[in-house]
This record gives structure tokens, sequence and C-alpha cells, in this order.
């Protein structure tokens, strides 16, 4: 891998880490409890609920999306960054671009899912 298209991959991963924590920031605000408010009527709670269950699940996946970032980071400060943590083969860099977090490549990606 070229400098220029590590610096573009770092750039992606930051973009995406700033991304990711305004999101997680935004679905915190969403996610917190609704309280008993009679003022609300009983169909905009039940909406409010279901709201509230969505942002929830989203803002797992962001978090999840946060710590392999972070991860990624990590592995960039080591040099082991593109590199399959499972086998050590290079990530294709098509994958990198679209996700820089990619932790796995496409064969063990596809070996963990026939396994589930
Ligand atoms: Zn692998």
């Amino acid at each position: 891998m070229d400098q220029e298209t590590l610096d573009n991959l770092i750039a992606l991963l930051k973009k995406s880490l700033t991304e990711t924590k305004i999101i997680i920031k935004q679905l915190e605000e969403q996610s917190k409890p609704i309280a008993p408010d009679n003022a609300i009527g009983r169909l905009s709670r039940m909406e409010a609920l279901n709201t509230k269950t969505v942002s929830e699940q989203s803002l797992n996946a962001a978090k999840l999306k946060l710590n392999k970032l972070i991860f990624a980071q990590k592995q960039l400060d080591n040099g082991d960054y593109g590199c399959c943590i499972e086998c050590s083969d290079e990530i294709p860099l098509a994958r990198l671009e679209l996700i820089p977090e990619s932790t796995h490549c496409m064969n063990c990606i596809d070996k963990s899912s026939k396994k589930t």
C-alpha cells in the first residue's frame, strides 16, 4: 500500500469516526427514558416508545462501529492496518475504501458467516 492510498484511508477513518460520534450523540438524546407524561396522548407515547427502540438498536450498532474505528486507528499506529486480524492476509483496498474499519478479509468473513 503506497503512502497516498494510506493517507486517503486515514482521512476516511477520521471522517467516519467524527460522523459516528455525532450519530451516537444524537441517538443518545433520542434514547433517553421517556417520562410518563400525561400531557402526551397514549398514541404519541406508543410512537415515542417505538422511536426509542429503533434509536437504541441504531445506537448499539453505532457504538460497535466506533469501537472498530478506534481499533483500526490502533492498527494504523502499529502498522498492521489493512491486514486481516484472523489470517494476516491483506484486506482488499476496495473493501477498506468502503468500510475503513474492516478487520477481516473476505475469506475469513465468509468462513465466520458459514459458521453461524
Ligand atoms: Zn483473513
